[in-house]
């Protein structure tokens, strides 16, 4: 180890790590616009500059490694100065409407204007006349806010591989742009929304649904009914300042009931009902010989991933909708019929850590007899700011249970918030499945954590399954084109888009840090360790639901219902 000294004190520093990366372990903070955590360092913004002893001129600290016995101010008057400057000529050609601003109170740029002092216009410059690009039904972007950080590029190529988007354009007229400068929705853009998360500023937004949903709420005519995914319970907290990893779900259910839905019901309900069918889906496949690998399918940024860039492996994906769909078809058929409203008259709404879920929502395959299976999709941002338009106090609300028939869940169903969660729900019933046993232990460590790829190899009744875990569409791509080079053998793969899972959606809080993404997983581990209903085969709603409905999981009325299909999609790459 090396020590640095900072600001008169003295810090261990790595040998070959810079000095942003020293600093940030010994909890200094210097501001940086354009660095992102995991990745090389573009340098591209230049605030994060601090004076070391010796040098000429301000060093970018998100690029410059240590050295023994280096002497560094973060926030001396020289630095600071030059910080202000950067922000100032930022500011002299961005938009003045952070009033109308959905990052207004949660923008890098405002509050690094505010620390900084910024209170007069020094500079100023053209503003941009770009419009905003509105026409994708996930992610909208207002270039005229961008200041090229970059993170946006850099997300979408190295996290994952999927390069939308990319510098246009040279000199002053340099934006963000997708092929030929078309609009995001015609692009290869998968709608993760890892852009938006990284985003410094308001350049990026989800295509919001919560008009639709007051104006459905306030329709008397209408019933309208709200699920909401596993993971968002565990990260919602956070927009109202809990603790990373606090799970509101009991608070949550009472909010949404306040809200004015006329009934909650929870996601991971049907992420068992998944589980049943896409269990049955692989013990079949094993049986008859495929295809294989079995890819799972509840991600919709990676269905249209395949679609656009594997469409040779579409069928290995499983043919099951997700949770959210599954739960928005059994809404508006069983449901509907059970309490005996007309379809139509049901208002379908899910709560969603993803902005895919809302494309996946649009999607002409995600639905039956005309009759969409979801009406309007909220992420976690979305819930968190109808809340406070609403003014609910958080804080001061009585925790509710869910709804009945679809608010009875096991751990295995909430496990999908977090990446291997899925897969190992999925191996906990495959394995009663073609066994008629449960499994001794029931926790698949070698698929949990945070790892890019998790494997592990399965006995189940004699066969060996080789199966594996993937977050992040980068890493997705290494694994197939090892699979297709034959360099992989698999028999089930279980992909999620986002790096970690639902846990670090595109719908979570923005500029979600490793440690809060770690504290959300462990809370989903510890609701899997402590609860006694750990699998969906054990779920009594589930047992209920093919009894009075559904009959067995792969029936006819499953399929009609449940299942669906892909195909080849072409796209401006
Ligand atoms: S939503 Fe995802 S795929 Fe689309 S531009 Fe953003 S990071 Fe890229
Ligand atoms: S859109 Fe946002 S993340 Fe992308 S370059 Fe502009 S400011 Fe940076």
């Amino acid at each position: 180890m090396l020590t640095i000294q900072v600001n008169n004190r003295q810090i261990p520093a790595e040998p070959g790590e810079t000095i942003l990366e020293a600093l940030t372990r010994a909890g200094i903070k210097v501001p940086t616009l354009c660095h992102l955590e995991g990745l090389l360092p573009s340098g591209a913004c230049r605030i994060c500059v601090v004076e070391v002893e010796g040098q000429r001129t301000l060093v970018p600290s998100c690029s410059y490694p240590v050295a023994e016995g280096m002497k560094i101010r973060t926030h001396s008057p020289r630095a600071v100065r030059a910080r202000k400057t950067i922000v100032e000529l930022l500011l002299a050609g961005h938009p003045d409407d952070c009033l109308y601003c959905v990052r207004s109170g949660n923008c890098l740029l405002q509050t690094l204007a505010e620390e900084l002092g910024v209170r007069q216009r020094r500079y100023t410059s053209q503003k941009s006349d770009l419009k905003p690009d509105t026409a994708s039904p996930a992610v909208e972007r207002d270039l005229s806010k961008c200041i090229l950080c970059g993170k946006c590029v850099r997300v979408c190529e190295e996290v994952q591989g999927v390069s939308a988007i990319d510098f246009i354009g040279r000199g002053s007229a340099t934006r963000v742009g997708t092929a030929f400068d078309e609009g995001i929705n015609v692009s290869s853009c998968i709608f993760c929304g890892q852009c938006i998360n990284v985003c410094p500023t308001g350049a990026l937004r989800e295509q919001s649904h919560l008009k639709e949903v007051v104006n459905a709420i306030k329709d008397p005519e209408m019933m309208v009914v709200v699920q909401h995914a596993p993971s968002v319970s565990v990260t919602l907290g956070e927009e109202f300042g809990l603790r990373p990893g606090t799970d509101v779900v009991g608070i949550m259910t009472a909010a949404l009931r306040q809200l004015g839905f006329d009934r909650v019901f929870d996601t991971a309900f049907s992420a068992d009902l998944t589980i049943m069918e896409e269990a049955s889906e692989l013990a079949r496949r094993i049986k008859d010989g495929g295809p294989l690998p079995m890819m799972t399918s509840c991600s919709p940024g990676w269905i249209k991933f395949v679609e656009q860039f594997y469409p040779e492996m579409l069928e290995n994906l499983s043919t099951c909708k997700s949770p959210q769909q599954m739960l928005g078809a059994v809404i508006k058929s069983f449901f509907a019929g059970r309490e005996g409203v007309d379809p139509a008259r049901i208002f379908s709404v899910s709560v969603m850590p993803c902005t895919a879920k809302k494309f996946e929502a649009r999607r002409p395959e995600m639905s039956c007899n005309g009759v969409a299976d979801i009406d309007a999709v909220l992420t976690t941002r979305e819930l968190a700011r109808l809340i406070r338009l609403r003014g609910l106090e958080i804080s001061s609300l009585e925790p509710e249970a869910a709804d009945t028939p679809f608010g009875e869940r096991s751990t295995a169903g909430k496990l999908f918030g977090v990446s291997g969660g899925v897969m190992e729900a999925a191996l906990r019933t495959a394995h009663y499945l073609l066994t008629g046993s449960e499994l001794s232990e029931l926790r698949f460590q070698a698929l949990r954590g945070l790892a890019e790829v998790k494997e592990a190899t399965v006995e189940i009744g004699g066969t060996a399954l080789n199966v594996a875990a993937v977050s992040g569409l980068a890493n997705a791509r290494r694994v197939l084109d090892e699979i297709r080079a034959g360099e992989r053998t698999l028999h089930f793969l279980e992909v999620m888009t986002c790096p970690g899972g639902c846990i670090a959606g595109g719908g979570q809080p923005i500029a979600s840090d490793p440690e809060a993404v770690r504290a959300r997983m462990q809370v989903l581990y510890n609701i899997d360790r402590d609860e006694p209903v750990r699998t969906s085969y054990n779920n009594a709603s589930i047992r209920q639901l093919y009894e009075q409905f559904l009959e067995r999981p792969l029936s006819e009325k499953s399929h009609r219902l449940l299942h669906t299909g892909y195909s080849r999609r072409k796209v401006l790459i």
